[in-house]
């Protein structure tokens, strides 16, 4: 039990440190005591804390509608489906709350896709070894990282894992199953499991032995997603065309959101009662997302993305060769991670001194997810935050 919070339970190592208030990159505690924030919330808040656009249309919308239900029609939730729909190129979507929530429904949907073809059960989804799906059973049995799955099984049956990279791996599955995948799932930058980014390559060669074997491709973008990797996809920018994408983090900057988005086949899977959300695709969450596409649009935050990622790993890889404990930058965009030769808690803690906010990814990955609208300036002076709390750390 958490001695500091004994009413909740104990999943957080939580930091010692609480915020009352937010501006773009800056938190402040209740002391007014500001830390740049180069978590962004864990990929969340792309357009900054507090931003006017989202202030403005959760406030408004909360003034006249939060919530409804799926019983009606929703115009924000289909304005935010075609929105979505032109920014991607996958005209049918469905409106969760969350990450793992949107994992469930791709995994529901490629099942259902392929027991509505009819033929011998095809229920088997391949992911790869080290990914981040989500917390909820069906997530977490896609989840092949033995930490995040110990003490809860039985976990539900039908997936397999294979190396991210392992084009052989893949293809050997595909074969020694056949007529049982109905599905591929991937992170195009391996997030939680430690920044790996997957080479454009080695992702075109996945989407055509999806082809070659029936098999649906379904891209996590919860943490990619919404330009953080410089396109509004980061599978758009290796020119693949999944035929699943989920979407969930910074969708709605904050507001929790999530949703999958198909192509129409694959979206045929679903008939009205076949799944469902209560919350999910609710007018105020909607109007925060609408809003959060408009200034992502207008700004070319994705743009941004490219420049200041640019600016910041050049920045990290400056360190790298200046500190010894720093070790290999890896990422895409402003999702990126230096690779540290010390537990990266002791990095996080030791940047938390200096008023920096930044996670880790794996024992030895300290990541940095900012805001996409984080100032030229703000990415120096994170860097010299880091630079001098790398200092500190002993390897
Ligand atoms: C965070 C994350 C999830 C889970 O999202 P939740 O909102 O925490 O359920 C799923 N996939 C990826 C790639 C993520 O980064």
């Amino acid at each position: 039990m958490s001695p500091d919070a004994p009413a909740l339970m104990d999943t957080y190592a939580r930091w010692p440190v609480s915020f009352v208030r937010g501006e773009g990159s800056w938190l402040f505690t209740a002391g007014g005591e500001p830390y740049l924030d180069l978590a962004g919330g864990i990929a969340v808040t792309v357009l900054g804390h507090a931003h006017p656009a989202v202030t403005n249309a959760v406030a408004g919308q909360a003034a006249s509608l939060v919530h409804c239900s799926n019983l009606y029609r929703i115009p924000l939730q289909e304005a935010l489906a075609s929105r979505l729909a032109g920014m991607t190129g996958l005209p049918r979507a469905f409106f969760c709350n969350s990450g793992a929530e949107a994992n469930e429904a791709a995994i529901k949907l490629a099942r259902r896709h392929a027991w509505i073809q009819g033929g011998p059960a095809r229920h088997l989804i391949i992911t790869l070894s080290g990914s981040f799906h989500g917390r909820t059973l069906g997530a977490l049995s896609a989840t092949a990282q033995p930490k995040y799955q110990e003490g809860f099984g039985p976990l539900v049956p039908g997936f397999a894992s294979v190396p991210p990279g392992d084009l052989e791996a893949l293809a050997a599955v595909l074969r020694e199953h056949p007529g049982e995948a109905c599905a591929v799932m991937l992170e195009p930058v391996l997030g939680e499991g430690g920044v790996v980014p997957l080479d454009f390559h080695y992702l075109k060669e996945v989407e055509r032995l999806c082809r070659q074997h029936g098999v649906l491709l379904i891209v996590d973008e919860v943490q990619t997603g919404m330009g953080r990797t410089g396109s509004f996809l980061a599978s758009q920018a290796a020119g693949i065309r999944p035929d699943v994408v989920t979407l969930a983090k910074g969708l709605a900057n904050g507001v929790p959101i999530g949703a999958v988005l198909a192509s129409e086949e694959v979206a045929a899977g679903f008939v009205p009662g076949s799944h469902g959300s209560t919350f999910g695709g609710n007018p105020l969450a909607c109007a925060a997302a609408l809003a959060t596409l408009d200034v992502l649009e207008s700004e070319d935050l994705a743009g941004r993305a490219l420049r200041l990622g640019g600016q910041l790993e050049a920045g990290l890889r400056r360190l790298a060769e200046e500190q010894t404990i720093a070790r290999a930058v890896r990422g895409r965009g402003l999702m990126l991670a230096l690779e540290v030769g010390a537990p990266a808690s002791e990095v996080v803690a030791a940047c938390l001194e200096e008023r920096l906010l930044v996670t880790s990814a794996g024992p030895r990955t300290v990541r940095l997810l900012p805001a996409l609208t984080l100032l030229p300036a703000e990415a120096e002076e994170g860097l010299e935050r880091l630079g001098r709390a790398l200092k500190g750390v002993v390897a």
